[in-house]
Protein backbone atom coordinates (compact mmCIF):
# COMPACT_ATOMS: atom_id res chain seq x y z
CA UNK A 1 0.00 0.00 0.00
CA UNK A 2 1.41 3.37 -0.90
CA UNK A 3 -0.32 6.70 -0.18
CA UNK A 4 0.28 10.29 -1.39
CA UNK A 5 1.14 13.69 -0.15
CA UNK A 6 -2.67 14.10 0.54
CA UNK A 7 -3.23 10.56 2.06
CA UNK A 8 -5.04 9.43 -0.70
CA UNK A 9 -4.16 5.62 -1.56
CA UNK A 10 -3.11 4.16 -5.06
CA UNK A 11 -6.49 1.83 -5.88
CA UNK A 12 -6.92 2.57 -9.49
CA UNK A 13 -4.68 2.13 -12.82
CA UNK A 14 -5.94 3.54 -16.38
CA UNK A 15 -4.39 2.51 -19.20
CA UNK A 16 -3.81 4.28 -22.69
CA UNK A 17 -3.15 1.79 -25.21
CA UNK A 18 -3.01 3.99 -28.19
CA UNK A 19 -3.17 7.54 -28.94
CA UNK A 20 -5.47 6.81 -31.61
CA UNK A 21 -8.63 7.33 -32.58
CA UNK A 22 -11.45 6.56 -34.77
CA UNK A 23 -13.17 9.10 -34.12
CA UNK A 24 -12.76 13.45 -33.34
CA UNK A 25 -14.50 14.38 -30.68
CA UNK A 26 -14.43 18.18 -30.26
CA UNK A 27 -13.62 18.30 -26.94
CA UNK A 28 -10.89 15.51 -27.75
CA UNK A 29 -9.55 15.22 -30.64
CA UNK A 30 -10.56 18.16 -32.83
CA UNK A 31 -10.07 17.20 -36.72
CA UNK A 32 -8.47 19.83 -37.93
CA UNK A 33 -5.89 19.24 -35.27
CA UNK A 34 -5.59 15.35 -34.82
CA UNK A 35 -6.10 14.72 -38.75
CA UNK A 36 -2.44 16.07 -39.37
CA UNK A 37 -1.19 15.08 -35.94
CA UNK A 38 2.46 13.12 -35.27
CA UNK A 39 0.91 9.87 -33.64
CA UNK A 40 3.28 7.27 -31.71
CA UNK A 41 5.37 5.09 -33.74
CA UNK A 42 4.33 1.06 -32.85
CA UNK A 43 8.23 0.71 -31.55
CA UNK A 44 6.98 3.60 -29.40
CA UNK A 45 4.27 2.11 -27.25
CA UNK A 46 4.34 -0.24 -25.04
CA UNK A 47 3.92 -4.02 -25.81
CA UNK A 48 0.94 -5.98 -24.02
CA UNK A 49 3.83 -7.75 -21.58
CA UNK A 50 5.55 -4.64 -21.12
CA UNK A 51 2.42 -3.61 -20.11
CA UNK A 52 1.41 -6.73 -17.93
CA UNK A 53 4.57 -6.29 -15.99
CA UNK A 54 3.94 -2.97 -15.23
CA UNK A 55 0.57 -3.61 -13.89
CA UNK A 56 1.99 -6.54 -11.69
CA UNK A 57 4.23 -4.37 -9.80
CA UNK A 58 1.13 -1.65 -9.27
CA UNK A 59 -0.87 -4.53 -7.71
CA UNK A 60 2.18 -5.02 -5.43
CA UNK A 61 1.52 -1.33 -4.26
CA UNK A 62 -2.62 -1.72 -3.85
CA UNK A 63 -4.15 -1.20 -7.40
CA UNK A 64 -6.97 -3.40 -7.41
CA UNK A 65 -8.81 -1.81 -10.91
CA UNK A 66 -7.78 -1.43 -14.35
CA UNK A 67 -9.20 0.56 -16.60
CA UNK A 68 -8.20 0.04 -20.65
CA UNK A 69 -8.81 3.63 -22.49
CA UNK A 70 -6.90 5.51 -25.10
CA UNK A 71 -7.28 6.71 -27.72
CA UNK A 72 -9.58 4.21 -28.66
CA UNK A 73 -8.83 1.21 -27.21
CA UNK A 74 -10.45 -1.53 -29.45
CA UNK A 75 -7.99 0.55 -32.26
CA UNK A 76 -4.90 -1.83 -30.80
CA UNK A 77 -4.55 -5.27 -32.99
CA UNK A 78 -6.02 -8.15 -30.57
CA UNK A 79 -6.57 -6.18 -27.33
CA UNK A 80 -8.27 -9.42 -26.06
CA UNK A 81 -5.24 -10.80 -25.98
CA UNK A 82 -3.77 -7.77 -23.40
CA UNK A 83 -7.11 -8.47 -21.48
CA UNK A 84 -6.02 -11.99 -21.13
CA UNK A 85 -2.63 -10.91 -19.57
CA UNK A 86 -4.22 -8.70 -17.26
CA UNK A 87 -7.09 -10.56 -16.16
CA UNK A 88 -4.82 -13.67 -15.23
CA UNK A 89 -3.39 -11.13 -12.35
CA UNK A 90 -5.40 -12.51 -9.35
CA UNK A 91 -4.79 -9.49 -7.03
CA UNK A 92 -7.03 -7.29 -9.70
CA UNK A 93 -10.78 -6.97 -8.54
CA UNK A 94 -11.58 -4.92 -11.22
CA UNK A 95 -10.60 -4.91 -15.45
CA UNK A 96 -13.03 -2.80 -17.65
CA UNK A 97 -12.80 -0.70 -20.57
CA UNK A 98 -14.07 2.63 -21.84
CA UNK A 99 -14.69 2.59 -25.80
CA UNK A 100 -16.51 4.46 -28.30
CA UNK A 101 -18.21 0.95 -29.52
CA UNK A 102 -17.43 1.32 -32.74
CA UNK A 103 -15.58 -1.91 -33.08
CA UNK A 104 -17.34 -3.35 -29.80
CA UNK A 105 -20.38 -5.56 -31.45
CA UNK A 106 -17.64 -7.49 -32.99
CA UNK A 107 -15.01 -7.91 -30.19
CA UNK A 108 -17.29 -8.19 -27.27
CA UNK A 109 -17.54 -12.40 -26.67
CA UNK A 110 -13.93 -12.70 -27.24
CA UNK A 111 -13.37 -9.68 -24.49
CA UNK A 112 -15.54 -11.21 -22.19
CA UNK A 113 -13.62 -14.57 -22.72
CA UNK A 114 -10.31 -12.98 -21.92
CA UNK A 115 -11.88 -11.77 -19.01
CA UNK A 116 -12.97 -8.28 -19.31
CA UNK A 117 -16.11 -7.19 -16.57
CA UNK A 118 -17.22 -4.49 -17.84
CA UNK A 119 -17.49 -1.84 -20.70
CA UNK A 120 -18.21 1.54 -20.72
CA UNK A 121 -19.28 3.29 -23.86
CA UNK A 122 -19.15 6.53 -24.78
CA UNK A 123 -22.65 8.34 -26.52
CA UNK A 124 -23.42 12.00 -26.69
CA UNK A 125 -26.48 11.63 -28.61
CA UNK A 126 -29.26 9.88 -29.66
CA UNK A 127 -30.16 12.04 -32.21
CA UNK A 128 -28.19 11.09 -35.53
CA UNK A 129 -27.03 14.57 -36.74
CA UNK A 130 -26.35 15.43 -33.00
CA UNK A 131 -23.87 12.47 -32.98
CA UNK A 132 -22.34 12.76 -36.02
CA UNK A 133 -21.71 16.33 -35.09
CA UNK A 134 -20.15 15.84 -31.53
CA UNK A 135 -18.01 12.68 -33.31
CA UNK A 136 -17.28 14.84 -35.89
CA UNK A 137 -17.21 10.93 -37.86
CA UNK A 138 -19.76 9.53 -40.29
CA UNK A 139 -20.91 6.69 -37.76
CA UNK A 140 -25.01 6.28 -36.93
CA UNK A 141 -26.01 6.07 -33.68
CA UNK A 142 -27.19 2.45 -34.29
CA UNK A 143 -23.54 0.84 -34.51
CA UNK A 144 -22.81 2.22 -30.80
CA UNK A 145 -26.17 0.92 -29.52
CA UNK A 146 -25.86 -2.28 -30.84
CA UNK A 147 -22.65 -2.68 -29.34
CA UNK A 148 -24.14 -2.01 -26.30
CA UNK A 149 -26.59 -4.71 -26.64
CA UNK A 150 -24.23 -7.13 -27.74
CA UNK A 151 -21.55 -6.54 -24.65
CA UNK A 152 -24.75 -6.95 -22.71
CA UNK A 153 -25.58 -10.04 -23.88
CA UNK A 154 -22.20 -11.62 -23.85
CA UNK A 155 -21.99 -10.61 -19.76
CA UNK A 156 -20.36 -7.51 -20.06
CA UNK A 157 -22.80 -5.15 -18.29
CA UNK A 158 -23.79 -3.62 -16.79
CA UNK A 159 -22.45 -1.15 -19.22
CA UNK A 160 -22.35 2.12 -18.31
CA UNK A 161 -23.05 4.81 -20.66
CA UNK A 162 -20.57 8.55 -21.18
CA UNK A 163 -22.08 11.51 -22.42
CA UNK A 164 -20.31 14.66 -22.26
CA UNK A 165 -22.78 17.64 -22.63
CA UNK A 166 -21.59 20.37 -24.28
CA UNK A 167 -23.81 23.77 -23.71
CA UNK A 168 -26.08 24.41 -27.02
CA UNK A 169 -24.64 21.20 -28.58
CA UNK A 170 -26.10 17.75 -26.93
CA UNK A 171 -28.30 19.33 -23.84
CA UNK A 172 -31.06 18.58 -25.73
CA UNK A 173 -30.00 14.63 -25.69
CA UNK A 174 -30.08 14.20 -22.14
CA UNK A 175 -33.64 13.20 -21.51
CA UNK A 176 -33.97 11.26 -24.82
CA UNK A 177 -30.65 9.22 -23.48
CA UNK A 178 -32.10 8.47 -19.94
CA UNK A 179 -35.70 7.33 -22.31
CA UNK A 180 -34.13 4.83 -23.94
CA UNK A 181 -31.82 3.36 -21.46
CA UNK A 182 -33.95 3.48 -18.38
CA UNK A 183 -35.32 0.50 -17.34
CA UNK A 184 -32.24 -1.98 -19.26
CA UNK A 185 -29.94 -2.14 -16.10
CA UNK A 186 -27.49 0.32 -17.87
CA UNK A 187 -26.34 4.06 -16.10
CA UNK A 188 -26.06 7.04 -18.59
CA UNK A 189 -23.25 8.89 -16.53
CA UNK A 190 -23.79 12.86 -17.66
CA UNK A 191 -19.78 14.48 -17.93
CA UNK A 192 -19.34 17.94 -17.34
CA UNK A 193 -16.80 19.32 -20.33
CA UNK A 194 -13.36 19.59 -18.85
CA UNK A 195 -10.27 21.28 -19.99
CA UNK A 196 -8.04 18.51 -20.02
CA UNK A 197 -5.41 19.92 -22.67
CA UNK A 198 -4.50 22.32 -24.78
CA UNK A 199 -6.61 21.91 -28.20
CA UNK A 200 -10.24 21.44 -27.49
CA UNK A 201 -11.00 25.01 -27.08
CA UNK A 202 -12.46 24.88 -24.11
CA UNK A 203 -14.44 26.86 -22.34
CA UNK A 204 -16.54 27.41 -19.02
CA UNK A 205 -19.66 28.66 -20.93
CA UNK A 206 -19.92 25.95 -22.93
CA UNK A 207 -19.84 23.50 -19.46
CA UNK A 208 -23.31 22.39 -18.12
CA UNK A 209 -22.85 21.93 -14.48
CA UNK A 210 -24.66 18.94 -13.39
CA UNK A 211 -27.05 20.63 -10.71
CA UNK A 212 -28.55 22.12 -14.17
CA UNK A 213 -29.45 18.92 -15.34
CA UNK A 214 -30.07 17.41 -12.28
CA UNK A 215 -32.66 20.19 -12.26
CA UNK A 216 -34.12 19.49 -15.85
CA UNK A 217 -33.97 15.74 -15.41
CA UNK A 218 -36.34 15.97 -11.45
CA UNK A 219 -38.72 17.86 -13.86
CA UNK A 220 -39.25 15.23 -15.42
CA UNK A 221 -38.88 11.99 -13.27
CA UNK A 222 -38.13 11.70 -9.60
CA UNK A 223 -34.65 11.10 -8.47
CA UNK A 224 -33.20 9.92 -4.63
CA UNK A 225 -29.15 10.27 -4.06
CA UNK A 226 -27.56 6.86 -3.55
CA UNK A 227 -24.62 6.77 -1.04
CA UNK A 228 -20.89 6.16 -2.44
CA UNK A 229 -20.40 2.58 -2.68
CA UNK A 230 -16.18 2.95 -2.10
CA UNK A 231 -13.88 5.91 -1.65
CA UNK A 232 -12.94 7.89 -5.18
CA UNK A 233 -16.05 6.83 -7.06
CA UNK A 234 -16.12 9.82 -9.73
CA UNK A 235 -19.42 10.27 -10.23
CA UNK A 236 -22.54 11.04 -8.10
CA UNK A 237 -25.49 8.84 -8.39
CA UNK A 238 -28.91 9.04 -8.18
CA UNK A 239 -31.85 6.45 -8.75
CA UNK A 240 -34.91 7.05 -10.21
CA UNK A 241 -38.08 6.49 -7.36
CA UNK A 242 -40.03 4.46 -10.01
CA UNK A 243 -37.29 1.75 -10.11
CA UNK A 244 -35.82 2.88 -13.47
CA UNK A 245 -32.35 2.48 -12.87
CA UNK A 246 -29.51 5.08 -12.29
CA UNK A 247 -28.24 7.99 -13.73
CA UNK A 248 -24.93 9.31 -12.32
CA UNK A 249 -23.23 13.12 -12.81
CA UNK A 250 -19.34 13.32 -13.30
CA UNK A 251 -18.68 17.11 -11.99
CA UNK A 252 -15.22 17.61 -12.00
CA UNK A 253 -15.12 21.37 -13.17
CA UNK A 254 -18.39 22.45 -10.52
CA UNK A 255 -17.35 20.08 -7.69
CA UNK A 256 -13.97 18.27 -7.40
CA UNK A 257 -13.43 15.38 -6.53
CA UNK A 258 -9.60 15.18 -5.38
CA UNK A 259 -9.73 14.74 -2.49
CA UNK A 260 -10.40 11.22 -3.26
CA UNK A 261 -8.88 10.58 -6.70
CA UNK A 262 -6.83 7.51 -6.30
CA UNK A 263 -6.06 6.70 -9.99
CA UNK A 264 -2.72 6.82 -11.49
CA UNK A 265 -2.33 7.06 -15.38
CA UNK A 266 -0.21 5.12 -17.64
CA UNK A 267 0.65 6.64 -21.35
CA UNK A 268 0.08 4.26 -24.58
CA UNK A 269 4.57 5.33 -24.47
CA UNK A 270 5.11 4.03 -20.59
CA UNK A 271 4.99 7.05 -18.93
CA UNK A 272 3.09 7.53 -15.63
CA UNK A 273 0.88 10.25 -14.78
CA UNK A 274 -0.82 11.11 -11.33
CA UNK A 275 -3.25 13.64 -12.71
CA UNK A 276 -5.31 13.47 -15.50
CA UNK A 277 -3.97 17.70 -15.85
CA UNK A 278 -0.54 16.66 -15.55
CA UNK A 279 2.48 17.89 -17.87
CA UNK A 280 5.48 15.39 -16.50
CA UNK A 281 5.27 11.49 -16.40
CA UNK A 282 7.62 9.04 -15.07
CA UNK A 283 9.35 7.68 -17.76
CA UNK A 284 9.08 3.92 -16.83
CA UNK A 285 9.51 2.51 -20.21
CA UNK A 286 13.43 3.76 -20.49
CA UNK A 287 13.49 1.56 -17.74
CA UNK A 288 12.06 -1.37 -18.84
CA UNK A 289 13.95 -1.14 -22.03
CA UNK A 290 17.16 -0.83 -19.76
CA UNK A 291 16.82 -4.37 -17.74
CA UNK A 292 15.54 -2.38 -14.92
CA UNK A 293 14.44 -4.87 -11.84
CA UNK A 294 11.10 -5.41 -10.87
CA UNK A 295 11.98 -3.70 -6.91
CA UNK A 296 13.56 -0.61 -9.13
CA UNK A 297 10.63 -0.57 -11.50
CA UNK A 298 7.91 -0.81 -8.37
CA UNK A 299 9.93 1.44 -6.48
CA UNK A 300 9.77 4.31 -9.40
CA UNK A 301 6.15 3.84 -9.23
CA UNK A 302 6.29 4.00 -5.02
CA UNK A 303 7.92 7.39 -5.49
CA UNK A 304 5.79 9.00 -8.54
CA UNK A 305 2.86 8.52 -6.15
CA UNK A 306 3.75 8.36 -2.39
CA UNK A 307 5.20 12.13 -4.31
CA UNK A 308 2.13 13.19 -5.84
CA UNK A 309 0.67 16.74 -4.74
CA UNK A 310 -2.21 16.76 -7.59
CA UNK A 311 -5.58 18.57 -7.04
CA UNK A 312 -6.33 20.34 -10.70
CA UNK A 313 -9.35 20.98 -10.36
CA UNK A 314 -9.87 22.39 -6.73
CA UNK A 315 -7.42 24.57 -7.85
CA UNK A 316 -8.70 25.65 -11.41
CA UNK A 317 -11.99 27.31 -10.28
CA UNK A 318 -13.18 28.56 -13.80
CA UNK A 319 -9.84 29.00 -15.28
CA UNK A 320 -7.86 26.95 -17.11
CA UNK A 321 -4.47 26.67 -15.38
CA UNK A 322 -1.37 28.05 -17.56
CA UNK A 323 0.97 24.90 -17.68
CA UNK A 324 1.23 22.88 -20.94
CA UNK A 325 -0.66 19.78 -20.44
CA UNK A 326 -0.92 15.93 -21.71
CA UNK A 327 -3.94 15.61 -24.07
CA UNK A 328 -6.76 13.17 -22.95
CA UNK A 329 -5.95 11.02 -26.32
CA UNK A 330 -2.64 10.82 -24.81
CA UNK A 331 -3.27 9.81 -21.41
CA UNK A 332 -6.16 8.11 -21.46
CA UNK A 333 -9.64 9.50 -20.09
N1 LIG B 1 -12.18 6.42 -27.05
C1 LIG B 1 -12.78 5.89 -25.88
C2 LIG B 1 -14.11 6.55 -25.60
O1 LIG B 1 -14.37 7.62 -26.12
O2 LIG B 1 -14.88 5.97 -24.84
C3 LIG B 1 -11.89 5.96 -24.65
C4 LIG B 1 -11.05 7.18 -24.46
S1 LIG B 1 -11.95 8.68 -24.13
C5 LIG B 1 -10.62 9.84 -23.96
C6 LIG B 1 -12.53 8.39 -22.48
C7 LIG B 1 -13.65 9.26 -22.01
O3 LIG B 1 -13.20 10.58 -21.88
C8 LIG B 1 -14.85 9.28 -22.94
O4 LIG B 1 -16.01 8.86 -22.27
C9 LIG B 1 -14.94 10.73 -23.35
O5 LIG B 1 -16.25 11.12 -23.55
C10 LIG B 1 -14.27 11.44 -22.20
N2 LIG B 1 -13.74 12.76 -22.58
C11 LIG B 1 -12.87 13.03 -23.57
N3 LIG B 1 -12.59 14.36 -23.61
C12 LIG B 1 -13.31 14.92 -22.61
C13 LIG B 1 -13.44 16.27 -22.13
N4 LIG B 1 -12.79 17.28 -22.69
N5 LIG B 1 -14.25 16.47 -21.07
C14 LIG B 1 -14.91 15.45 -20.49
N6 LIG B 1 -14.80 14.17 -20.87
C15 LIG B 1 -14.02 13.90 -21.93
FE1 LIG C 1 -11.79 9.21 -29.58
FE2 LIG C 1 -12.79 8.74 -27.21
FE3 LIG C 1 -11.52 11.04 -27.68
FE4 LIG C 1 -13.88 10.64 -28.83
S1 LIG C 1 -13.47 10.78 -26.62
S2 LIG C 1 -12.03 11.40 -29.85
S3 LIG C 1 -13.86 8.47 -29.16
S4 LIG C 1 -10.60 9.06 -27.68
FE1 LIG D 1 -7.60 13.49 -9.78
FE2 LIG D 1 -6.29 15.44 -11.04
FE3 LIG D 1 -8.88 14.98 -11.59
FE4 LIG D 1 -8.17 16.07 -9.23
S1 LIG D 1 -7.92 16.99 -11.25
S2 LIG D 1 -9.64 14.39 -9.55
S3 LIG D 1 -6.21 15.01 -8.85
S4 LIG D 1 -7.17 13.58 -11.98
Amino acid sequence: MVTDTRSRPLRDLRISVTDRCSFRCGYCMPREIYDGHTYLERAEILSYGEIRRITRLATDLGVRKVRLTGGEPLLRSKAYRLVRMLSSLTELEDLAMTTNGLLLAREAERLKEAGLDRVTVSLDALDDSVFREMIDTDVPVATVLEAIDVASDVGLDPVKINTVVRRNRNEDQVLPLLEHFRGTGHTVRFIEFMDVGTTNSWNLDEVVPSVELLKIISERWKLEPIDPTYRGEVAQRYRFSDGGGEVGFISSVSEPFCGDCTRLRLSAEGKLYTCLFASKGTDLKVMLRSDASDDEIRDAIYRTWSDRTDRYSELRGGTPLGFPKVEMSYIGG
